[in-house]
């Protein structure tokens, strides 16, 4: 340790320095409160970034569930696998669908395998179909014409 930086020792400031250093100490906020400070941002960004990792997790987890369900069973003629799922696009396939109307305003149209829901205004035909023997079995409407969908 040199001389000058033993304890007890005597510093020589001009004025000048002396004014630059207090300033210097000034600017620079107490240690412990940019402490502090630091770990409340910290705490801060995390919590946002869980969120937003949360609310990520959960739409993906809404996207998977509606894309592995395809609202399809096989028909009953299917003879042992009647009724099971099927997969898109194939033959003689039916909707694992139903719903009702609202109103002529608003239908609803559920897939009673995986609770996905699809909202839209009928058709007067359609609307008066529905009147009459009800939504099973029905096609989810297309994409244009869906005012809401949810996955449960
Ligand atoms: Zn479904």
């Amino acid at each position: 340790m040199s001389k000058e930086n033993q304890p007890g020792t005597p510093v020589t400031l001009t004025f000048e320095q002396l004014k630059e250093l207090l300033a210097a100490a000034q600017a620079k906020p107490n240690v412990l409160e940019q402490k502090a400070i630091d770990a409340e941002l910290e705490k801060e960004r995390k919590r946002d970034l869980a969120r937003v990792q949360l609310a990520k997790i959960e739409a993906e987890a809404m996207q998977r569930k509606k894309d592995g369900c395809s609202h399809l069973r096989l028909p009953m003629s299917a003879g042992k696998l009647g009724g099971h799922a099927a997969q898109k696009g194939t033959p003689g396939a039916e909707w694992t669908t139903g719903g009702q109307a609202h109103s002529t305003e608003l239908a609803t149209l559920i897939c009673t395998r995986c609770s996905a829901t699809w909202q839209f205004k009928p058709t007067s035909a359609e609307y008066q179909a529905i009147e009459q023997s009800g939504m099973m079995g029905w096609r989810p409407p297309d994409e244009s014409r869906i005012v809401r969908e949810s996955v449960a």
